[in-house]
C-alpha cells in the first residue's frame, strides 16, 4: 500500500486570510476614528536580517491599511535614547502598537528597553505584564509567532481538548507562550529544552508537536507519532543557503497527518498576527480611552 503523505499546511494562504480580516478591521477603525491604526517599529543598527524583517513589516502594514512607521537608529545609539523614544511613542495617542526589533546591538539591555513599553501598545506581547496576563488566562497581547502556530493548528481541525502536546524550546518569544496557549485550549502540555532527556521518546508521545529550537532537522521523522500535527517554527540555512526547519520534513511527512513547511508555514503567520495585534491594540485603547 502506498504511504499517505501528511497534509502540508499552507501558512501563506492562512496568513492571507488573516491579513484580509485585518485590512477590513483597519478600514472600519479608520472610518470610525478618522485615522488608521498606527504601528511603530524601532530598529537599532544594521543587522541585515532585521532590516529585511522591518521592511517586510512596513510593506505588510501598508497593504493592510495600517500606518506603519519605522524608526531607524544607528547601532551606537545610547540605550537611554532608545528608552526615550519608547517613552515618546507611549505618550503619542496616534501610536497603537510599538515593536522593538530584536536583537538590539550588543551592550543594550533588551529587558530594560522592553520593560519601558506601554503594555497596551506591546504588539509583540513581550512585556512582563502581557506575559503574566497570558499565564493567568486573561486577555493579553499575545506574541505573534505562537498566535500564528495556534491558528495553523486550528486549520487542521484537530481537537486540542485532552490532546498530548509537546513543545520543544522554551524561549519567552515562542516556546513558553505557545505552551500557555495550548494549555488554554485544554491540551496536556509538556515542554522540552536542551536539558530534556530522551527527547525522541517524548516527541513520539505528541499528538501535537511544536518545535522552536533553531537547529536544522533536529527532529527526525522517526520521532513523530503517526497521525501527529507538526508545527515547525525553526528557521535555519543549510549548506546551500536554503531555508530549512527544525524538523526533517520529508521523513516527518510520511508519518504526520499535517505539517508546516519551511519556508511558507509559520513564517508568514508571524507578520499577519503582528498586524492583527496592532488592530486589537488600537481597538482596546479606544474602548478604554
Ligand atoms: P531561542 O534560541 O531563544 O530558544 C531555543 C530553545 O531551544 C531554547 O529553549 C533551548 O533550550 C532549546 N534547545 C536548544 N537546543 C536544543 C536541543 N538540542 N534539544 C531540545 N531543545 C533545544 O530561539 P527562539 O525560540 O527565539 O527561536 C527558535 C527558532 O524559531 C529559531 O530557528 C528562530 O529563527 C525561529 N523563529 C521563527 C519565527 C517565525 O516567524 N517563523 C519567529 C521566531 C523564531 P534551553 O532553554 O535549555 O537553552
Amino acid at each position: 500500500m502506498a504511504k499517505e503523505n501528511a497534509r502540508v499546511i499552507d501558512g501563506k494562504a492562512v496568513a492571507a486570510k488573516v491579513r484580509a480580516e485585518v485590512a477590513w478591521r483597519a478600514a472600519a477603525f479608520a472610518r470610525k476614528f478618522g485615522r488608521a491604526p498606527g504601528l511603530h517599529v524601532i530598529l537599532v543598527g544594521d543587522d541585515p536580517a532585521s532590516q529585511v524583517y522591518v521592511r517586510n513589516k512596513e510593506k505588510a502594514a501598508r497593504e493592510a491599511g495600517i500606518a506603519g512607521v519605522a524608526h531607524r537608529l544607528p547601532a551606537d545609539t545610547p540605550e537611554d535614547d532608545i528608552v526615550a523614544l519608547v517613552r515618546r511613542l507611549n505618550a503619542d495617542d496616534t501610536v497603537d502598537g510599538i515593536l522593538v526589533q530584536l536583537p538590539l546591538p550588543a551592550g543594550n539591555s533588551e529587558q530594560r528597553v522592553l520593560d519601558q513599553l506601554d503594555p497596551a501598545k506591546d504588539v509583540d506581547g513581550l512585556h512582563p505584564v502581557n506575559a503574566g496576563l497570558l499565564v493567568s488566562g486573561r486577555k493579553a497581547l499575545v506574541p505573534c509567532t505562537p498566535q500564528g502556530c495556534m491558528r495553523l493548528i486550528a486549520e487542521t481541525g484537530v481537537s486540542l481538548v485532552g490532546a498530548r502536546a509537546v513543545v520543544v524550546g522554551r524561549s519567552n518569544l515562542v516556546g513558553k507562550p505557545v505552551a500557555q496557549l495550548l494549555l488554554r485550549e485544554h491540551a496536556t502540555v509538556t515542554m522540552a529544552h536542551s536539558r530534556t532527556r530522551e527527547l525522541d521518546a517524548l516527541c513520539r508521545t505528541a499528538d501535537v508537536l511544536v518545535v522552536a529550537v533553531g537547529k536544522a532537522q533536529l527532529i527526525k521523522g522517526s520521532w513523530v507519532k503517526p497521525g501527529a500535527v507538526v508545527i515547525d517554527v525553526g528557521i535555519n540555512r543549510n549548506d546551500q543557503g536554503k531555508l530549512i526547519g527544525d524538523v526533517e520534513f520529508d521523513s516527518a511527512c510520511e508519518v504526520a497527518s499535517a505539517i508546516t513547511p519551511v519556508p511558507g508555514g509559520v513564517g508568514p503567520m508571524t507578520i499577519a498576527c503582528l498586524l492583527s495585534n496592532t488592530v486589537d491594540a488600537a481597538e482596546s485603547r479606544r474602548k478604554q480611552g
